[in-house]
């Protein structure tokens, strides 16, 4: 998509800045007060605002603070900034090109194979029939929070206590094998810790509750992400 003059919606000319409500009439110079517009419609709205030149839509937009699109911008390209200081070959390429790239090669619409096609270096055939790319969900790690608080804000729970017990912390990804008891059986999630040694662990059918640490494995420490298989 080329640029394009606000008002007219014409583009393949010459665009200059242009102030939503003008200066003259209180407007900043702030990017929420900017649009681009051509010069025929920067000359024809003259001191009027955006709103007076027939374009409320456009006066409307000026007011959002800080649009979503505006921190998704500033977001990637921070990104882009810290991936090429790496000294990693790093390619971009635009929405537009990524689509293009997938359907020509006749992949389904997916995050990792749009990943895929990003860019002018895209290969000509793409195989991904046998790939099966591994999700990393950023999960956030336990609660900052050192006490929990009754409605008044008095403690209602003792100090925070120390995150391991037997060697392990809430949100490690374990496996019990318990071969006593009423929770016999093999159980795999992450855990949850309790300074009695008595664990809860998150399964895929359901949290399993009251599990004896020495019955646990570990199988990945937590670190703030989820793995999965696609
Ligand atoms: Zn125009």
């Amino acid at each position: 998509m080329g640029a394009h003059s606000t008002y007219c919606r014409t583009s393949g000319v010459p665009l200059q800045v242009e102030h939503i409500t003008p200066k003259g009439r209180g407007g900043s110079n702030r990017v929420s007060n900017l649009t681009i517009a051509c010069e025929p419609c920067n000359l024809a709205k003259g001191t009027r605002t955006a709103t007076e030149f027939g374009h409320p839509e456009v006066q409307a937009r000026a007011k959002l603070p800080l649009h979503d699109a505006a921190a998704v911008n500033a977001t990637r390209w921070a990104l882009y900034q810290r991936l090429q200081a790496t000294g990693l070959p790093v390619e971009v390429g635009t929405g537009g090109r990524t689509k293009w790239n997938r359907t020509q090669r006749g992949l389904p619409k997916a995050h990792w194979t749009d990943a895929a096609c990003v860019g002018a270096s895209t290969p000509a055939v793409l195989h991904v029939a046998a790939v099966r790319p591994l999700t990393i969900r950023a999960m956030g790690r336990e609660s900052r929070q050192m006490c929990r608080m009754d409605r008044f804000g008095f403690p209602r729970s003792s100090a925070k206590s120390s995150r391991r017990v037997h060697g392990f912390q809430t949100g490690d990804l374990v496996r019990a094998v318990v071969t006593c008891g009423a929770r016999v059986g093999t159980h795999s999630g992450r855990v949850a810790v309790r300074a009695t040694g008595s664990f809860n662990i998150a399964t895929a059918h359901g949290t399993v509750q009251g599990v004896r640490a020495r019955f646990c494995r570990l199988l990945q420490r937590v670190d703030g992400y989820a793995y999965s298989c696609f």
